[in-house]
């Protein structure tokens, strides 16, 4: 088998189905077959080949590629083209993959559902009445519909463990600070991570292992060793110890996400685990103090879209101010203007004090909940999302309903902990259910090693 056999493939696939599910929004098809026939060239000869040599992957458009249009679902950005690439981007040609092209998503990552992207939806390929989730839902759908093998998310409140668990595929997301956000179009810095969404642990793993590091272009990004995480995959979990906080189980939790989640508990039992319940008393504040704080930083991280610098601009302006005020108008989806207007009303000075610096504090305590646990326990576990994959159009006129789906996958980001959502099972419709394990700060081995022995 060739690259550009499996190159073919990819696209071949894309054709087959991506009609239905709708998960690119651009194809790099040109780029990517010339590619293959290069790293072709390489098979039996004693040349270097990159840790995932050939593998095709799907990039979401939030994250920028030179010369390939990068969109992040806005208006706003419909004809952008980046003259650089993000780090993750030149990690993966470094590790050889192929980039096949760029995935849908929530407009800017806002959202829960893919229903906020500017171009298309996404359908969810179990069932396609179903939402795929969000904001990574492009990237899940994809993986999950045989497009391509990998792909990348990004995670600020649960975007890439939400889609991972509506779509039965794995995605983590990294301790903040594992992977280079440079070239991630930023919703909110402080919580904002890419990760890989992957058909299995192991695939997961060898993608980490690609984009994770220290990047000088990233002031956020940590010094600390990257291990080998597939060497982590024992399949030994004898002594483990799980936390299981009784908020994750409890009111708002759909039944049959409940039982699956005991269900894996008693696998990992089996395999020598032990499990004990715990509390995160401050998680009920975790997605006002999220709504808050992301808001905030996303309405100043969006300000650099004015109509000069980059993408869409309004043509009818007569004053500079217009051609601001026109082209945000024109160019932005409800969501984001929502979450802009949200973010300003609680940065402006008066306002400062009551809701931002409140939010901040809110976010220590629920980074503290987090320390009191894992110094007696390796991993908490619980459901990725309260239930399965909704239906489209079902939560999409009010916006409260939509948020409390990302109550459980929240708290991680706040925390800056890393966190995996696997398939563990079905609902009585036939929608795949997610396993959420949680780590300790740059233990991704851990919960690598967990989730494969369970997987
Ligand atoms: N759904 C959440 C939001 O709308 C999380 C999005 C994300 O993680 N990017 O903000």
């Amino acid at each position: 088998i060739t690259v550009s056999d499996l190159v073919d493939e990819s696209y071949k696939r894309i054709q087959e189905v991506d009609d239905k599910v709708q998960a690119f929004l651009t194809l790099d098809e040109e780029r990517a077959r010339e590619t293959a026939k290069n790293l072709d060239a390489k098979i039996g000869t004693d040349e270097s080949k990159g840790l995932l040599f050939g593998m095709p992957i799907g990039v979401k458009d939030n994250i920028v590629t030179k010369d390939l249009r990068t969109t992040c679902a806005s208006k706003i950005l419909e004809n952008f083209n980046p003259i650089y690439n993000a780090t993750v981007v030149d990690q993966l040609h470094k590790a050889d993959t192929i980039t096949i092209g760029k995935i849908n998503m929530d407009e800017f990552a806002m959202g829960s559902s893919n229903e906020n992207s500017g171009f298309q939806k996404t359908y969810n390929p179990w069932n396609l009445e179903k939402v795929p989730g969000g904001s990574s839902g492009g990237s899940a759908a994809a993986v999950a519909a045989g497009e391509v093998p990998f792909s990348l998310g990004s995670d600020t409140g649960g975007s890439i463990r939400q889609p991972a668990s509506f779509c039965g595929v794995v995605g983590l997301k990294p301790t903040y600070g594992r992977v280079s956000r440079f070239g991630l179009v930023a919703f909110a810095s402080s919580l904002d991570q890419i990760g890989p969404i992957t058909r299995n642990v192991e695939d997961n793993a060898y993608l980490l292992q690609a984009i994770s590091g220290l990047d000088p272009m990233d002031s956020t990004s940590a010094n600390v060793e990257v291990p080998n995480f597939v060497q982590a995959l024992t399949g030994d979990v004898k002594g483990l110890k799980i936390a299981v906080p009784k908020e994750y189980l409890g009111e708002g939790v759909n039944e049959e996400v409940r039982q699956s989640v005991l269900d894996a508990l008693k696998v990992l039992e089996s395999l020598g685990a032990v499990w004990e319940e715990v509390s995160l008393p401050h998680s009920k504040y975790a997605l006002a103090a999220y709504y808050l704080l992301s808001s905030s930083e996303a309405s100043a991280n969006l300000a650099r879209f004015d109509g000069v610098r980059y993408g869409y601009r309004s043509p009818n302006s007569e004053t500079l101010m217009d051609l601001y005020k026109n082209t945000r108008a024109e160019g932005f989806g409800d969501e984001v203007k929502r979450r802009i207007m949200l973010g300003t009303f609680a940065l402006s000075s008066g306002y400062y004090d009551a809701y931002y610096k409140k939010a901040q504090r809110v976010r220590t305590l629920i980074k503290k909940d987090f320390e009191d646990v894992f110094a007696k326990y390796d991993v908490i576990v619980g459901p990725t999302t309260p239930t399965p994959a909704f239906t489209i159009g079902e939560n999409i006129s009010d916006p409260l309903t939509m948020y409390i789906n990302d109550i459980l996958t929240i708290p991680v980001n706040l925390a800056g902990v890393p966190g995996i959502s696997v398939p563990c099972g079905f609902s009585n419709n036939g929608l795949p259910l997610g396993l959420q394990i949680i780590g300790k700060h740059f233990d991704e081995s851990t919960v690598y090693r967990v989730a494969h022995a369970y997987e």
